[in-house]
């Protein structure tokens, strides 16, 4: 079972992340929690370059970064925990690079998914869980936890509308997606994504 959770910055998708995971270990399943960038040795060393590199890359080097850590995450590390039959929890996937990229308006989100879908011969998540949060909550939430202020201070509040729309707009064209109101207490959300998994769990 592979499980992405997406949504912008501050929206809690690491909470919600390891809730689940307690959860479902809980249940006597194996778990692998990973995320993206990054996930792998050399995922950190691209992380490294796209999130604190001075300065701009260009776009479709990017968008070509983000695709080569994710081909050597699925390929190394969550594909052979899926044929191991673990249940994968993965803290941003594809459709991040197709709302955060596709949003800087350089490149479409079409490009971006072909790319990308090519980087991971073609593996989609199970479920993917959206926590949907508005721009100016996710901001006070950053702010209150002192985490990370800067970056989201330094980034247009335009830009991350664009993003949280670019998010609903893939959530409401595909069945894999949940979207999940994540201005309430973890508690509720966390129970509202255990609901849908159980389902697929059957
Ligand atoms: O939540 P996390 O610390 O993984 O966020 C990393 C940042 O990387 C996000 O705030 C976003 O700006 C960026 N990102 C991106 N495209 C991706 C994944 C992350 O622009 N595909």
């Amino acid at each position: 079972l592979f499980i992405t959770l997406e949504g912008g910055d501050g929206v809690g998708k690491s909470t919600q992340a390891a809730l689940l995971e307690q959860w479902l270990s809980g249940l006597g399943r194996t778990v692998v929690r990973t995320r993206e960038p990054g996930g792998t040795e050399v995922g950190e060393q691209i992380r490294e370059i796209v999130l604190h590199h001075r300065g701009d890359i260009a776009p479709r080097a990017e968008a070509l970064l983000y695709a080569a850590d994710r081909a050597h995450h699925i390929a190394t590390k969550v594909r052979p925990a899926l044929e191991a039959g673990n249940v994968v929890i993965q803290d941003r996937y594809i459709d991040s690079s197709v709302a955060y990229q596709g949003a800087g308006r350089v490149l479409s989100g079409e490009t971006i998914r072909d790319l990308s879908m090519w980087a991971v011969e073609g593996l989609l998540p199970d479920l993917t869980v959206l926590l949907d949060l508005d721009e100016t909550k996710a901001r006070q939430r950053l702010d209150a936890a002192e985490k990370r202020f800067d970056r989201l201070e330094a980034e247009k509040a335009e830009f991350h509308a664009r993003v949280r729309a670019a998010y609903l707009e893939l959530a409401a064209s595909d069945d894999r997606f949940i979207v999940v109101d994540a201005a309430r207490a973890p508690d509720e959300i966390a129970a509202d994504i255990r609901a849908r998994v159980e389902a697929l769990l059957g």
